[in-house]
Protein backbone atom coordinates (compact mmCIF):
# COMPACT_ATOMS: atom_id res chain seq x y z
CA UNK A 1 0.00 0.00 0.00
CA UNK A 2 1.81 3.44 -0.88
CA UNK A 3 1.95 5.09 2.44
CA UNK A 4 4.54 7.70 1.37
CA UNK A 5 3.72 11.45 0.14
CA UNK A 6 5.24 14.25 -1.23
CA UNK A 7 5.18 17.39 1.00
CA UNK A 8 6.95 20.12 -0.91
CA UNK A 9 8.01 23.36 1.64
CA UNK A 10 9.80 25.41 -0.87
CA UNK A 11 9.86 28.54 0.55
CA UNK A 12 11.32 30.72 -1.65
CA UNK A 13 12.92 34.00 -0.63
CA UNK A 14 13.51 37.14 -2.54
CA UNK A 15 16.71 37.63 -2.22
CA UNK A 16 18.16 34.26 -1.13
CA UNK A 17 17.47 31.22 -3.49
CA UNK A 18 17.91 28.21 -0.98
CA UNK A 19 20.36 25.72 -2.59
CA UNK A 20 19.08 22.10 -0.59
CA UNK A 21 16.24 20.31 -2.24
CA UNK A 22 13.35 21.23 0.72
CA UNK A 23 10.69 18.13 -0.75
CA UNK A 24 10.56 15.30 1.29
CA UNK A 25 9.05 11.91 1.71
CA UNK A 26 7.92 9.72 4.93
CA UNK A 27 9.57 6.25 4.74
CA UNK A 28 6.84 3.62 5.94
CA UNK A 29 6.54 3.80 9.67
CA UNK A 30 4.92 0.05 10.15
CA UNK A 31 3.36 -1.15 13.53
CA UNK A 32 3.78 -5.03 13.93
CA UNK A 33 1.23 -7.07 13.93
CA UNK A 34 2.97 -10.14 15.67
CA UNK A 35 2.55 -7.83 18.95
CA UNK A 36 -1.38 -9.06 18.56
CA UNK A 37 -3.10 -12.45 18.83
CA UNK A 38 -6.40 -12.73 17.26
CA UNK A 39 -7.58 -16.43 17.69
CA UNK A 40 -9.34 -17.86 14.58
CA UNK A 41 -12.74 -18.50 15.97
CA UNK A 42 -14.42 -16.63 19.07
CA UNK A 43 -17.42 -17.61 20.95
CA UNK A 44 -19.71 -16.01 23.70
CA UNK A 45 -18.57 -14.68 26.94
CA UNK A 46 -21.17 -15.66 29.22
CA UNK A 47 -21.36 -16.18 32.63
CA UNK A 48 -17.26 -15.96 32.97
CA UNK A 49 -16.86 -18.70 29.98
CA UNK A 50 -16.57 -19.03 26.54
CA UNK A 51 -19.62 -20.45 24.95
CA UNK A 52 -20.72 -21.79 21.48
CA UNK A 53 -23.77 -20.14 20.18
CA UNK A 54 -27.16 -22.25 20.22
CA UNK A 55 -27.04 -21.59 16.31
CA UNK A 56 -23.55 -23.07 16.20
CA UNK A 57 -23.12 -19.92 13.63
CA UNK A 58 -20.32 -17.78 12.78
CA UNK A 59 -19.77 -14.96 10.63
CA UNK A 60 -16.22 -13.55 9.38
CA UNK A 61 -14.69 -9.91 10.55
CA UNK A 62 -12.22 -8.65 8.19
CA UNK A 63 -9.44 -6.15 7.90
CA UNK A 64 -11.33 -3.04 5.53
CA UNK A 65 -7.86 -2.31 4.41
CA UNK A 66 -6.92 -5.45 2.70
CA UNK A 67 -10.37 -6.90 3.19
CA UNK A 68 -8.42 -10.40 4.48
CA UNK A 69 -10.20 -11.73 6.74
CA UNK A 70 -9.04 -11.76 10.39
CA UNK A 71 -11.06 -13.99 12.67
CA UNK A 72 -15.01 -15.48 13.00
CA UNK A 73 -17.20 -14.75 16.10
CA UNK A 74 -20.32 -16.20 17.19
CA UNK A 75 -23.63 -15.11 16.11
CA UNK A 76 -25.76 -14.64 19.07
CA UNK A 77 -29.42 -15.70 18.61
CA UNK A 78 -32.21 -15.15 21.23
CA UNK A 79 -31.31 -18.13 23.34
CA UNK A 80 -27.72 -16.65 23.61
CA UNK A 81 -29.28 -13.38 24.93
CA UNK A 82 -31.79 -15.09 27.25
CA UNK A 83 -28.57 -16.93 28.73
CA UNK A 84 -26.27 -13.96 28.99
CA UNK A 85 -29.33 -11.84 30.55
CA UNK A 86 -29.81 -15.01 33.11
CA UNK A 87 -25.98 -14.65 34.09
CA UNK A 88 -26.48 -11.07 34.42
CA UNK A 89 -29.27 -11.44 36.82
CA UNK A 90 -27.69 -14.40 38.41
CA UNK A 91 -24.66 -12.08 39.34
CA UNK A 92 -26.51 -9.11 40.04
CA UNK A 93 -28.50 -10.46 42.50
CA UNK A 94 -26.25 -12.74 44.46
CA UNK A 95 -23.13 -10.61 45.13
CA UNK A 96 -22.54 -7.88 42.30
CA UNK A 97 -25.46 -5.64 44.10
CA UNK A 98 -24.28 -6.58 47.61
CA UNK A 99 -20.50 -6.39 47.39
CA UNK A 100 -18.79 -3.13 49.14
CA UNK A 101 -18.18 -0.62 46.68
CA UNK A 102 -14.94 -0.19 47.28
CA UNK A 103 -14.74 -3.93 46.30
CA UNK A 104 -16.56 -3.62 42.99
CA UNK A 105 -14.03 -1.06 42.80
CA UNK A 106 -10.52 -2.91 43.07
CA UNK A 107 -12.16 -4.88 40.02
CA UNK A 108 -12.90 -1.71 37.76
CA UNK A 109 -9.41 -0.58 38.61
CA UNK A 110 -7.70 -3.93 38.04
CA UNK A 111 -9.39 -3.88 34.47
CA UNK A 112 -8.43 -0.18 34.29
CA UNK A 113 -4.39 -1.50 34.60
CA UNK A 114 -5.18 -4.27 32.45
CA UNK A 115 -6.30 -1.76 29.27
CA UNK A 116 -3.37 0.33 29.92
CA UNK A 117 -0.83 -3.07 30.14
CA UNK A 118 -2.36 -4.56 26.86
CA UNK A 119 -2.68 -0.84 25.28
CA UNK A 120 -0.12 -2.06 22.17
CA UNK A 121 -2.16 -5.11 21.45
CA UNK A 122 -5.44 -3.82 21.76
CA UNK A 123 -4.37 -0.63 19.32
CA UNK A 124 -2.84 -3.28 16.85
CA UNK A 125 -6.38 -5.00 16.80
CA UNK A 126 -8.51 -2.13 16.64
CA UNK A 127 -7.01 -0.59 13.52
CA UNK A 128 -7.26 -4.23 12.21
CA UNK A 129 -10.46 -4.81 13.00
CA UNK A 130 -11.79 -1.25 12.14
CA UNK A 131 -9.47 0.43 9.86
CA UNK A 132 -8.80 3.42 11.87
CA UNK A 133 -5.21 4.80 11.45
CA UNK A 134 -2.97 2.97 14.33
CA UNK A 135 -2.19 6.56 15.68
CA UNK A 136 -5.61 7.27 17.01
CA UNK A 137 -5.90 3.88 18.21
CA UNK A 138 -2.96 4.29 19.93
CA UNK A 139 -3.13 7.60 21.53
CA UNK A 140 -6.78 7.91 21.83
CA UNK A 141 -8.96 5.20 22.15
CA UNK A 142 -7.44 2.81 24.47
CA UNK A 143 -5.97 5.50 26.79
CA UNK A 144 -9.59 6.77 26.46
CA UNK A 145 -11.00 3.30 27.38
CA UNK A 146 -8.73 3.01 30.12
CA UNK A 147 -9.01 6.05 31.79
CA UNK A 148 -12.86 5.84 32.04
CA UNK A 149 -12.27 2.48 33.76
CA UNK A 150 -9.86 4.29 36.33
CA UNK A 151 -12.36 7.33 36.14
CA UNK A 152 -15.97 4.96 36.92
CA UNK A 153 -13.75 3.00 39.36
CA UNK A 154 -12.56 6.34 41.35
CA UNK A 155 -16.69 6.85 41.85
CA UNK A 156 -17.47 3.38 43.03
CA UNK A 157 -17.55 4.68 46.58
CA UNK A 158 -18.30 8.13 46.71
CA UNK A 159 -21.56 8.33 45.34
CA UNK A 160 -22.83 10.20 48.28
CA UNK A 161 -20.78 12.92 46.96
CA UNK A 162 -21.64 12.65 43.46
CA UNK A 163 -25.68 12.48 44.75
CA UNK A 164 -25.77 14.71 48.02
CA UNK A 165 -28.35 14.02 50.27
CA UNK A 166 -29.45 11.08 48.33
CA UNK A 167 -29.11 7.03 48.72
CA UNK A 168 -28.40 5.16 44.97
CA UNK A 169 -29.52 1.91 43.50
CA UNK A 170 -28.66 0.14 40.88
CA UNK A 171 -30.96 -0.52 38.38
CA UNK A 172 -30.14 -4.50 37.72
CA UNK A 173 -29.18 -5.56 34.49
CA UNK A 174 -28.06 -3.29 31.82
CA UNK A 175 -28.20 -4.38 28.01
CA UNK A 176 -25.53 -2.22 25.95
CA UNK A 177 -25.20 -2.00 22.16
CA UNK A 178 -22.19 -0.27 20.74
CA UNK A 179 -21.07 1.10 17.01
CA UNK A 180 -18.66 0.46 14.92
CA UNK A 181 -16.57 3.52 14.78
CA UNK A 182 -15.09 3.37 18.06
CA UNK A 183 -15.40 -0.18 19.57
CA UNK A 184 -13.35 -0.89 22.65
CA UNK A 185 -13.65 3.15 23.64
CA UNK A 186 -17.99 2.72 23.63
CA UNK A 187 -17.24 -0.53 25.54
CA UNK A 188 -15.62 0.97 28.10
CA UNK A 189 -17.82 4.23 28.11
CA UNK A 190 -20.91 1.56 28.59
CA UNK A 191 -19.40 -1.35 30.98
CA UNK A 192 -17.50 1.53 33.12
CA UNK A 193 -19.83 4.14 35.05
CA UNK A 194 -22.57 0.22 34.89
CA UNK A 195 -20.55 -1.88 37.13
CA UNK A 196 -19.03 0.68 38.93
CA UNK A 197 -22.26 1.54 40.22
CA UNK A 198 -23.25 -2.15 41.17
CA UNK A 199 -25.31 -3.23 37.49
CA UNK A 200 -24.19 -6.05 35.59
CA UNK A 201 -24.35 -5.77 31.73
CA UNK A 202 -24.93 -7.66 28.81
CA UNK A 203 -23.04 -5.77 25.60
CA UNK A 204 -23.08 -6.50 21.94
CA UNK A 205 -20.55 -4.97 19.95
CA UNK A 206 -20.98 -4.38 15.94
CA UNK A 207 -20.84 -6.39 13.28
CA UNK A 208 -17.88 -5.12 11.94
CA UNK A 209 -16.03 -4.52 14.37
CA UNK A 210 -16.23 -7.10 17.24
CA UNK A 211 -12.58 -7.81 18.11
CA UNK A 212 -11.06 -5.15 20.72
CA UNK A 213 -14.47 -5.93 23.17
CA UNK A 214 -13.59 -9.74 23.03
CA UNK A 215 -9.92 -8.32 24.38
CA UNK A 216 -11.98 -6.66 26.38
CA UNK A 217 -13.39 -9.98 27.41
CA UNK A 218 -10.54 -12.10 27.69
CA UNK A 219 -8.91 -9.06 30.01
CA UNK A 220 -12.18 -8.98 32.57
CA UNK A 221 -11.49 -13.07 32.67
CA UNK A 222 -8.01 -12.54 33.56
CA UNK A 223 -9.18 -9.78 36.04
CA UNK A 224 -11.22 -12.29 38.22
CA UNK A 225 -14.45 -10.46 37.79
CA UNK A 226 -17.27 -12.23 39.07
CA UNK A 227 -19.10 -14.50 36.68
CA UNK A 228 -22.04 -13.32 35.48
CA UNK A 229 -21.09 -9.72 35.83
CA UNK A 230 -20.28 -8.60 32.44
CA UNK A 231 -21.38 -10.35 29.70
CA UNK A 232 -20.18 -9.61 26.28
CA UNK A 233 -21.86 -11.32 22.80
CA UNK A 234 -21.21 -10.75 19.50
CA UNK A 235 -24.26 -10.58 16.48
CA UNK A 236 -26.52 -9.09 14.08
CA UNK A 237 -28.80 -6.35 14.56
CA UNK A 238 -31.54 -8.98 15.40
CA UNK A 239 -28.96 -9.92 18.32
CA UNK A 240 -29.47 -6.07 19.69
CA UNK A 241 -33.00 -5.95 19.53
CA UNK A 242 -33.58 -9.19 21.49
CA UNK A 243 -31.42 -7.88 24.23
CA UNK A 244 -33.47 -4.43 24.11
CA UNK A 245 -36.30 -6.76 24.01
CA UNK A 246 -35.81 -9.04 27.09
CA UNK A 247 -38.56 -8.48 29.76
CA UNK A 248 -35.66 -8.75 32.49
CA UNK A 249 -33.17 -6.46 31.23
CA UNK A 250 -33.40 -2.77 33.30
CA UNK A 251 -31.95 -0.84 31.30
CA UNK A 252 -30.71 0.18 27.88
CA UNK A 253 -27.79 2.09 26.81
CA UNK A 254 -27.78 2.42 23.25
CA UNK A 255 -25.08 4.19 20.68
CA UNK A 256 -25.62 4.30 17.32
CA UNK A 257 -27.72 5.45 14.27
CA UNK A 258 -30.86 7.53 14.79
CA UNK A 259 -32.87 5.28 12.65
CA UNK A 260 -31.95 2.18 15.30
CA UNK A 261 -32.64 4.54 17.93
CA UNK A 262 -36.02 5.56 17.27
CA UNK A 263 -36.96 0.95 16.81
CA UNK A 264 -35.35 1.19 20.22
CA UNK A 265 -37.37 3.79 21.49
CA UNK A 266 -40.66 2.21 20.00
CA UNK A 267 -39.85 -0.95 21.66
CA UNK A 268 -39.22 -0.14 25.52
CA UNK A 269 -42.42 2.46 25.27
CA UNK A 270 -44.29 0.72 27.78
CA UNK A 271 -42.09 -1.17 29.89
CA UNK A 272 -40.31 0.33 32.29
CA UNK A 273 -36.82 -0.23 31.42
CA UNK A 274 -34.88 3.29 31.48
CA UNK A 275 -32.92 4.35 28.25
CA UNK A 276 -30.06 6.63 26.72
CA UNK A 277 -29.37 7.22 22.91
CA UNK A 278 -26.51 8.32 21.67
CA UNK A 279 -27.05 8.46 17.97
CA UNK A 280 -26.15 10.66 15.09
CA UNK A 281 -24.89 14.04 14.49
CA UNK A 282 -24.09 16.93 12.08
CA UNK A 283 -21.90 19.38 13.74
CA UNK A 284 -21.66 22.49 12.84
CA UNK A 285 -17.92 24.42 13.20
CA UNK A 286 -18.05 28.21 13.37
CA UNK A 287 -15.28 29.81 11.65
CA UNK A 288 -15.41 34.02 12.68
CA UNK A 289 -13.37 36.67 11.00
CA UNK A 290 -10.76 36.91 14.08
CA UNK A 291 -10.09 33.55 14.98
CA UNK A 292 -6.94 32.45 14.78
CA UNK A 293 -7.28 30.94 11.42
CA UNK A 294 -4.18 28.48 11.56
CA UNK A 295 -5.50 27.10 14.41
CA UNK A 296 -8.92 26.91 13.02
CA UNK A 297 -8.04 24.99 9.77
CA UNK A 298 -6.42 22.11 11.79
CA UNK A 299 -9.28 21.96 14.12
CA UNK A 300 -11.34 21.79 11.18
CA UNK A 301 -9.09 18.88 9.76
CA UNK A 302 -9.13 16.96 12.32
CA UNK A 303 -12.97 17.62 13.38
CA UNK A 304 -13.71 15.94 10.38
CA UNK A 305 -10.68 13.71 8.80
CA UNK A 306 -9.85 12.36 11.87
CA UNK A 307 -10.86 8.84 12.25
CA UNK A 308 -12.47 8.88 8.38
CA UNK A 309 -14.88 11.06 9.36
CA UNK A 310 -16.46 7.60 10.98
CA UNK A 311 -17.37 10.09 14.14
CA UNK A 312 -21.07 10.78 15.66
CA UNK A 313 -19.83 14.53 16.72
CA UNK A 314 -17.31 14.92 13.38
CA UNK A 315 -17.71 18.97 12.25
CA UNK A 316 -19.09 17.73 9.27
CA UNK A 317 -21.12 21.68 8.78
CA UNK A 318 -18.79 24.23 8.36
CA UNK A 319 -19.88 28.12 8.49
CA UNK A 320 -17.09 30.35 7.51
CA UNK A 321 -17.67 34.31 8.00
CA UNK A 322 -17.69 35.54 4.65
CA UNK A 323 -14.56 37.85 5.01
CA UNK A 324 -12.30 35.28 5.46
CA UNK A 325 -13.59 32.35 3.74
CA UNK A 326 -11.80 32.31 0.50
CA UNK A 327 -8.65 32.55 2.63
CA UNK A 328 -9.48 29.61 4.80
CA UNK A 329 -11.11 27.28 1.78
CA UNK A 330 -7.45 27.80 0.83
CA UNK A 331 -5.89 26.89 3.51
CA UNK A 332 -7.94 23.79 4.05
CA UNK A 333 -7.13 22.47 0.20
CA UNK A 334 -3.72 23.28 0.73
CA UNK A 335 -3.74 21.01 4.04
CA UNK A 336 -5.59 18.29 2.63
CA UNK A 337 -2.64 17.66 0.44
CA UNK A 338 -0.46 16.87 3.08
CA UNK A 339 -3.15 14.08 4.61
CA UNK A 340 -1.66 10.94 4.20
CA UNK A 341 -3.80 8.20 3.55
CA UNK A 342 -2.73 4.57 3.56
CA UNK A 343 -1.93 1.55 5.21
CA UNK A 344 -3.85 2.37 8.91
CA UNK A 345 -1.11 0.26 10.82
CA UNK A 346 1.44 3.14 9.67
CA UNK A 347 2.48 5.38 12.28
CA UNK A 348 2.44 8.39 9.32
CA UNK A 349 -1.08 7.69 8.62
CA UNK A 350 -3.39 10.16 8.62
CA UNK A 351 -6.48 8.62 7.08
CA UNK A 352 -7.10 5.63 7.64
CA UNK A 353 -10.11 2.85 5.47
CA UNK A 354 -13.43 2.88 5.13
CA UNK A 355 -15.06 0.91 8.07
CA UNK A 356 -16.86 -1.77 5.53
CA UNK A 357 -18.26 -1.56 2.00
CA UNK A 358 -21.49 -0.74 3.01
CA UNK A 359 -20.33 2.57 4.37
CA UNK A 360 -18.12 3.33 1.57
CA UNK A 361 -21.02 3.01 -0.24
CA UNK A 362 -23.04 5.61 1.37
CA UNK A 363 -20.21 8.28 1.15
CA UNK A 364 -19.94 7.61 -2.24
CA UNK A 365 -23.55 8.42 -2.42
CA UNK A 366 -23.77 11.45 -0.44
CA UNK A 367 -20.92 12.60 -2.66
CA UNK A 368 -22.94 12.19 -5.81
CA UNK A 369 -26.22 13.89 -4.01
CA UNK A 370 -23.93 16.47 -3.41
CA UNK A 371 -22.99 17.26 -6.98
CA UNK A 372 -26.76 16.73 -8.00
CA UNK A 373 -27.14 19.58 -5.53
CA UNK A 374 -24.68 22.13 -7.38
CA UNK A 375 -22.36 22.29 -4.75
CA UNK A 376 -18.34 21.61 -5.97
CA UNK A 377 -16.87 18.80 -4.85
CA UNK A 378 -12.47 19.07 -3.84
CA UNK A 379 -10.59 16.14 -3.00
CA UNK A 380 -7.28 15.48 -2.22
CA UNK A 381 -5.07 14.04 -4.93
CA UNK A 382 -3.60 11.47 -2.96
CA UNK A 383 -3.69 7.36 -4.62
CA UNK A 384 -5.68 5.32 -2.90
CA UNK A 385 -5.06 1.46 -2.38
CA UNK A 386 -6.52 -0.84 -4.73
CA UNK A 387 -7.61 -2.93 -1.87
CA UNK A 388 -9.98 -2.45 0.65
CA UNK A 389 -12.56 0.49 0.99
CA UNK A 390 -10.75 4.20 0.72
CA UNK A 391 -11.92 7.62 0.03
CA UNK A 392 -10.08 10.63 -0.55
CA UNK A 393 -10.23 13.53 2.06
CA UNK A 394 -13.43 15.47 0.28
CA UNK A 395 -15.34 19.23 0.65
CA UNK A 396 -18.02 20.38 -0.45
CA UNK A 397 -18.37 24.28 -1.18
CA UNK A 398 -21.04 26.21 -2.83
CA UNK A 399 -23.83 24.58 -0.58
CA UNK A 400 -27.20 25.78 0.54
CA UNK A 401 -28.15 25.66 4.02
CA UNK A 402 -31.19 23.11 2.45
CA UNK A 403 -28.74 20.79 0.85
CA UNK A 404 -28.58 16.92 2.06
CA UNK A 405 -25.19 17.46 2.47
CA UNK A 406 -25.50 19.66 4.88
CA UNK A 407 -28.04 18.71 6.70
CA UNK A 408 -27.76 14.22 6.75
CA UNK A 409 -25.28 12.21 8.61
CA UNK A 410 -22.29 11.09 6.21
CA UNK A 411 -20.40 9.71 8.56
CA UNK A 412 -17.61 9.59 6.40
CA UNK A 413 -14.12 12.19 5.56
CA UNK A 414 -16.23 14.62 3.43
CA UNK A 415 -17.11 18.19 4.82
CA UNK A 416 -19.90 20.52 3.55
CA UNK A 417 -18.78 24.15 3.72
CA UNK A 418 -21.01 27.58 3.95
CA UNK A 419 -20.44 31.19 5.05
CA UNK A 420 -22.52 33.29 6.78
CA UNK A 421 -22.27 37.54 7.87
CA UNK A 422 -24.06 37.84 11.30
CA UNK A 423 -23.99 35.90 14.57
CA UNK A 424 -27.80 35.75 13.82
CA UNK A 425 -27.71 34.32 10.85
CA UNK A 426 -24.89 31.83 12.03
CA UNK A 427 -26.71 31.16 15.03
CA UNK A 428 -30.26 30.58 12.90
CA UNK A 429 -28.32 28.39 10.31
CA UNK A 430 -26.32 26.25 12.91
CA UNK A 431 -29.36 25.21 14.97
CA UNK A 432 -31.23 24.80 11.82
CA UNK A 433 -30.87 20.62 11.61
CA UNK A 434 -32.34 17.46 13.28
CA UNK A 435 -29.27 16.90 15.18
CA UNK A 436 -27.65 18.43 18.28
CA UNK A 437 -24.97 16.54 19.33
CA UNK A 438 -21.86 19.00 18.79
CA UNK A 439 -20.51 21.94 17.48
CA UNK A 440 -17.09 23.96 17.49
CA UNK A 441 -16.69 28.02 17.59
CA UNK A 442 -13.62 29.80 16.59
CA UNK A 443 -13.27 33.45 17.69
CA UNK A 444 -10.79 35.60 19.53
CA UNK A 445 -13.18 37.09 21.35
CA UNK A 446 -14.28 34.88 25.14
CA UNK A 447 -17.61 36.93 25.18
CA UNK A 448 -18.26 35.70 21.55
CA UNK A 449 -17.61 32.53 22.74
CA UNK A 450 -20.17 32.54 25.59
CA UNK A 451 -22.65 34.36 23.17
CA UNK A 452 -22.58 31.48 20.99
CA UNK A 453 -22.86 28.35 22.81
CA UNK A 454 -25.96 29.74 24.80
CA UNK A 455 -27.80 29.96 22.23
CA UNK A 456 -26.74 27.07 20.06
CA UNK A 457 -28.42 24.02 20.47
CA UNK A 458 -26.15 20.97 20.70
CA UNK A 459 -24.93 18.62 23.52
CA UNK A 460 -21.23 19.59 23.34
CA UNK A 461 -19.44 22.37 22.60
CA UNK A 462 -16.00 23.38 22.05
CA UNK A 463 -13.92 26.62 21.68
CA UNK A 464 -11.02 26.96 19.34
CA UNK A 465 -10.52 23.23 19.74
CA UNK A 466 -12.28 19.88 18.89
CA UNK A 467 -13.04 16.42 19.06
CA UNK A 468 -11.61 16.97 22.83
CA UNK A 469 -12.75 13.91 25.56
CA UNK A 470 -12.38 13.56 29.03
CA UNK A 471 -13.63 10.82 31.50
CA UNK A 472 -14.95 13.69 33.38
CA UNK A 473 -17.17 15.38 30.87
CA UNK A 474 -20.54 14.70 30.24
CA UNK A 475 -21.11 13.73 26.53
CA UNK A 476 -24.60 13.50 24.80
CA UNK A 477 -27.23 15.17 22.77
CA UNK A 478 -30.21 17.35 21.95
CA UNK A 479 -33.15 16.54 19.48
CA UNK A 480 -32.36 13.34 17.26
CA UNK A 481 -28.61 12.92 18.53
CA UNK A 482 -30.21 11.40 21.51
CA UNK A 483 -31.12 11.37 25.35
CA UNK A 484 -28.89 11.39 28.37
CA UNK A 485 -25.46 11.61 28.52
CA UNK A 486 -22.46 9.86 29.10
CA UNK A 487 -19.04 10.53 30.80
CA UNK A 488 -18.60 12.61 34.03
CA UNK A 489 -21.10 12.86 36.94
CA UNK A 490 -24.13 12.75 34.22
CA UNK A 491 -23.01 9.34 33.19
CA UNK A 492 -23.46 7.62 36.80
CA UNK A 493 -27.19 9.14 37.03
CA UNK A 494 -27.88 6.92 33.95
CA UNK A 495 -27.25 3.74 36.16
CA UNK A 496 -28.58 4.41 39.67
CA UNK A 497 -31.97 5.10 41.11
CA UNK A 498 -31.79 8.06 43.26
CA UNK A 499 -33.83 7.53 47.12
CA UNK A 500 -34.00 9.34 49.61
P1 LIG B 1 -26.33 1.31 13.84
O1 LIG B 1 -26.54 0.69 12.53
O2 LIG B 1 -27.49 1.98 14.48
O3 LIG B 1 -25.79 0.14 14.78
C1 LIG B 1 -25.43 0.35 16.12
C2 LIG B 1 -25.55 -0.95 16.87
O4 LIG B 1 -26.92 -1.35 16.94
C3 LIG B 1 -24.81 -2.10 16.23
O5 LIG B 1 -24.30 -2.95 17.22
C4 LIG B 1 -25.92 -2.77 15.44
O6 LIG B 1 -25.66 -4.10 15.12
C5 LIG B 1 -27.08 -2.65 16.42
N1 LIG B 1 -28.41 -2.77 15.85
C6 LIG B 1 -28.79 -2.72 14.54
N2 LIG B 1 -30.13 -2.85 14.44
C7 LIG B 1 -30.60 -2.99 15.71
C8 LIG B 1 -31.91 -3.14 16.26
N3 LIG B 1 -33.01 -3.18 15.50
N4 LIG B 1 -32.03 -3.23 17.60
C9 LIG B 1 -30.94 -3.17 18.40
N5 LIG B 1 -29.69 -3.04 17.94
C10 LIG B 1 -29.52 -2.94 16.61
O7 LIG B 1 -25.17 2.35 13.83
P2 LIG B 1 -23.72 2.13 13.23
O8 LIG B 1 -23.83 2.24 11.76
O9 LIG B 1 -23.09 0.93 13.82
O10 LIG B 1 -22.95 3.38 13.85
C11 LIG B 1 -22.94 4.61 13.26
C12 LIG B 1 -23.96 5.52 13.92
O11 LIG B 1 -23.69 5.63 15.31
C13 LIG B 1 -23.87 6.93 13.39
O12 LIG B 1 -25.17 7.42 13.16
C14 LIG B 1 -23.20 7.69 14.53
O13 LIG B 1 -23.48 9.05 14.56
C15 LIG B 1 -23.70 6.98 15.71
N6 LIG B 1 -22.80 7.17 16.86
C16 LIG B 1 -23.21 8.00 17.87
C17 LIG B 1 -22.39 8.23 18.97
C18 LIG B 1 -22.83 9.12 20.08
O14 LIG B 1 -22.20 9.09 21.13
N7 LIG B 1 -23.87 9.92 19.91
C19 LIG B 1 -21.15 7.61 19.04
C20 LIG B 1 -20.74 6.78 17.99
C21 LIG B 1 -21.61 6.57 16.91
P3 LIG B 1 -24.94 -4.42 13.70
O15 LIG B 1 -23.56 -3.92 13.80
O16 LIG B 1 -25.00 -5.88 13.60
O17 LIG B 1 -25.75 -3.72 12.66
MG1 LIG C 1 -13.71 -5.78 10.90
Amino acid sequence: MPVTKKKTAAKKSNTIKLKFDTSWSYDPAPESKSAATIKPRYDLFINGEWQKPAGNKYFATINPANEEKLSEVAEANTADVDKAVRAARNAYEKYWKKMPAKERAKYVFRIARMVQEKARELAIIETLDGGKPIRESRDFDVPTAANHFFYYAGWADKLEYAFPNRRTEPLGVAGQIIPWNFPLLMAAWKIAPAISTGNTVVLKTAETTPLTALKLAEIIEEADLPPGVVNIITGAGETGAAIVNHPDVNKIAFTGSTDVGKIIQRAVAGTDKKVTLELGGKAANIIFEDAPIDQAVEGVINGIYFNQGHVCCAGSRLYVQESVAKQVIRKLKDRMESLIVGDPLDKNTDIGAINSRSQLETIQKYVKIGKQEGAEMYESSCSLPRKGFWCRPTLFTNVAQSNRIAQEEIFGPVLSILTFRTDDEVIEKANNSPYGLSAGVWTDKGSKIFNMTKRMRAGVIWANTFNKFDPSSPFGGYKESGFGREGGLHGLSAYVSLKV
